[in-house]
């Protein structure tokens, strides 16, 4: 990777022709336009918030004399002369915003907008130098320099890093659907996909989905190959394709679907064929189920036909029950001269006789849950640990 250290530019110069924008809440250029200050990251100036402490810190410090530490600017492209801040965003918005008269600091007890100052201290105040670093390079090799920078400071998660290295005409369309709080149709996705739409989960997931991995490598190497596109065709295409089959499948939305692992159900099971109405039947009924403790097993354990109980976390049985169940089982096995777990006292070894401990018993359901058996005390009986594992699901 390529680095210049820059150390002739002043805060005038970087603050020229900063725009703030209030409706996205973010710093947009300086150093007169060859500058995008917040470009993929898309993360709101949070400086200002708790009553503008830490923007407030930072035109302090530029006052006293201070260093503000590094920043750090990324050049996308050698042949053009513009440049990315990959670190840094907050602190020049703060200056930035502190030029345009959005706030007052403490100066030697007496609040003053940037205005106000005494005409040295503005001189100060511009003149001041800052320290840049200029970054070119692979993407390998900024992403992990990018890692060791961003020790400090309000972390970048994994997306808002893979959206600095692959940054490009792909990931700034992909942002704009995806990462977009003014997006109309955010609050359909909201039902299924959870997080936090500026801190590029919902961007992520997109990703996830189409790629159908987790993996930031993946997703890096998808990236990779169509950073310069111009259009989010496939992306979109996927995305939505996910969550029109989800619509289709289960109508009614449920606080529960938010979340799930959707894009790996779709590729599972969008080929198969359902009864919508059925579906529609099977979902209230398991809802208003006591003993399904896991509702949003519901939604997977209806799509792979109704199998898999474990994905329900049926209710286990009370533990009063189990030792009232126990008791009973363990004198009348007694007085039989037979084992106290019913399996083993059909068997033809050594166990047929065995009295087996409380602790050595499990209870299971005579009737499977699954087969509409109840979780309650006239459907349960104990079997030794061997037998309940051995006859399995509920
Ligand atoms: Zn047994």
């Amino acid at each position: 990777m390529k680095t210049t250290l820059l150390t002739d530019l002043t805060v005038e110069k970087i603050c020229a022709g900063f725009e703030f924008s209030a409706a996205e809440g973010k710093g947009l250029f300086g150093w007169g336009g060859k500058l995008t200050i917040q470009p993929e990251y898309q993360r709101n100036y949070l400086y200002a918030q708790n009553d503008g402490e830490k923007e407030k810190a930072v035109i302090d410090s530029i006052l006293k004399g201070y260093p503000i530490g590094l920043l750090y600017f990324n050049k996308p492209r050698a042949d053009e002369e513009k440049y990315e801040v990959l670190d840094g965003q907050q602190r020049i918005t703060s200056l930035g915003r502190y030029i345009k008269n959005l706030f007052s600091v403490s100066v030697e007890g007496h609040q003053q907008y940037y205005s106000s100052l005494a005409q040295n201290l503005r001189e100060k105040f511009l003149q001041t130098r800052l320290t840049i670093y200029i970054c070119e390079g692979t993407e390998d090799e900024i992403k992990a320099w990018f890692k060791t920078i961003n020790i400090a400071g309000i972390p970048l998660n994994q997306q808002e890093i893979l959206n600095s290295v692959y940054s490009g005409d792909f990931i700034t369309l992909a942002k704009a659907e995806f990462s977009n709080s003014q997006n109309s149709k955010l609050y359909r996705w909201k039902n299924y996909v959870r997080g936090n739409v500026l801190r590029q989960d919902f961007l992520r997931t997109a990703f996830e989905w189409l790629v159908q991995s987790s993996d930031d490598k993946k997703i890096g190497e998808y990236m990779s190959l169509h950073r310069w596109d111009k259009n989010i065709d496939e992306l979109k295409k996927y995305f939505v394709a996910v969550i029109n089959w989800i619509e289709k499948i289960f109508p009614d939305t449920k606080d529960e679907m938010c979340g799930l692992d959707w894009g790996r159900l779709y590729n599972l099971y969008h080929e198969s064929i359902y009864d919508i109405a059925e579906v529609k039947a099977e979902v209230e009924k398991l809802y208003e189920d006591d003993a399904v403790t896991n509702k949003r097993g519901i939604f997977e354990y209806i799509l792979g036909g109704k199998t898999e109980t474990k994905l329900l976390h049926i209710r286990f049985f009370e533990e009063s029950t189990k030792k009232t169940v126990y008791a009973r089982q363990t004198n009348a096995a007694k007085s039989k001269g037979v084992s106290n777990c019913p399996l083993c006292a059909i068997g033809k070894n050594k166990n047929s006789t065995k009295i087996y401990k409380y602790s050595e018993m499990d209870a299971d359901h005579v009737t499977a849950w699954s087969r509409g058996g109840e979780t309650s005390i006239k459907n349960c009986e104990m079997l030794c640990k061997n037998h309940n594992r051995a006859k399995g699901n509920v």
